[in-house]
């Protein structure tokens, strides 16, 4: 069966120019996400995950360059669209996304309602107020918001953390997109509300029929979350397959210590595990593997030479000298 491509991304490469050097943070990257699927994009801080999401929407900050690589959305040449109609055709119509802090998105001066309103007026054209408002009721009921005509008329700060995400939830998915970009939705929320999250947008997920990226740092929420996963590290690919295949069958080294840092139910530690060492400094040419200073596994073609990608199973690929031996 052909299963319908709606995002592909070919061979992604960004920089960030800052006074102190040129960061590479995204090193040929390429993502293929089929329609309905929910692909993961997991690595610690710093590895490149929320500058993929924002070049897919093309809210990279000022200082970033795409110097090579391609961002195709269905049909639609992401990287070759005038601003205007990247504004008019794919932002929040086609593609939206949902950030770490939901209060950093709003306007503290607006409320709620007016928020949506204005959402809602430009990308459905909605222009009459009472429809409006009955069609943002009904996208906070959507988001099993309690009392939305409560919610409606308060101002962000009056809102908890978890209902502020629920609402950014309900203004992301206003326009009807296909695709929704989740960036650490739940990172600054409490154990509990992430939990909530989580089960809503994967509710959100079914219902909607939504293509989704979920970009964490955390492996264990990423299994919980999507179908698959994609480990980066230093803006490069390391691993990527079915969710069942990366939990249960881990190739590259850097899955497995990360896997071994999920703590579980049931098991008693002492400390909660860490991999040491940092991630390399992205200024400076990394000649071999980014993993090289801290993996166990480490020999002589891991410093000089960048490992190629290996087709390990169905759909499951992995960056990584040991795999040349196989
Ligand atoms: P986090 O989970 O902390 O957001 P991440 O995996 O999403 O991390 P990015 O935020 O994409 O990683 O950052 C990748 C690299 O680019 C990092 O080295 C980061 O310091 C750098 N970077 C990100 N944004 C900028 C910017 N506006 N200017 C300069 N460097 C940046
Ligand atoms: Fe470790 Fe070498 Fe594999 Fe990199 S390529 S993960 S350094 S064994």
């Amino acid at each position: 069966m052909v299963r319908d491509i709606i995002l592909s991304i070919n061979d992604l490469h960004i920089d960030y120019y800052t006074p102190d050097g040129v960061i590479r943070a995204v090193r040929g990257v390429s993502i293929e996400l089929c329609k309905g699927e929910s692909l993961c994009i997991v690595g610690e801080s710093g590895s490149g995950k929320s500058t993929i999401g924002l070049a897919t929407i093309r809210a990279l900050p000022q200082n970033a360059v795409i110097t090579r690589g391609a961002i195709l959305y269905n049909d639609i040449d992401i990287l070759k669209l005038s601003e205007e109609e990247m504004s008019k055709r794919v932002r929040g119509k086609e593609i939206s996304i949902v950030f770490q802090d939901p209060a950093a998105m709003f306007n503290p001066l607006f409320t709620v309602g007016e928020i949506l309103l204005d959402v809602i007026a430009t990308h459905l054209g909605i222009r009459d107020r009472r429809k409006a408002y009955e069609y943002g009721i009904n996208m906070l009921k959507l988001v099993e918001l309690p009392d939305p005509e409560r919610v409606v008329n308060s101002y962000p700060h009056e809102l908890s953390g978890g209902m502020l995400q629920r609402v950014a939830i309900a203004v992301a998915l206003s326009a009807n997109p296909k695709l929704l970009i989740a960036d650490e939705p739940t990172t600054m929320l409490d154990v509990t509300i992430q939990a909530q999250i989580l089960d809503l947008l994967k509710r959100l997920r079914n219902e909607l029929s939504l293509s989704m990226i979920f970009i964490t740092h955390n492996l264990g929420v990423a299994a919980e979350v999507c179908n698959r996963i994609m480990v980066l590290y230093a803006g490069t690919l390391f691993e990527e397959g079915y969710t069942e295949d990366i939990l249960t069958n881990p190739i590259h080294p850097y899955t497995r210590r990360l896997l071994e840092c999920i703590p579980r139910a049931g098991r008693r530690v002492s400390r909660l595990k860490f991999i040491p060492g940092t991630l390399p400094d992205l200024r400076t040419p990394i000649p071999g593997c980014p993993f090289a200073p801290r993996c166990e596994y480490t020999t002589d073609i891991c410093r000089k030479t960048p490992p190629p990608i290996y087709e390990v199973g169905y759909k499951h690929k992995v960056s990584c000298h040991l795999y040349q031996k196989r």
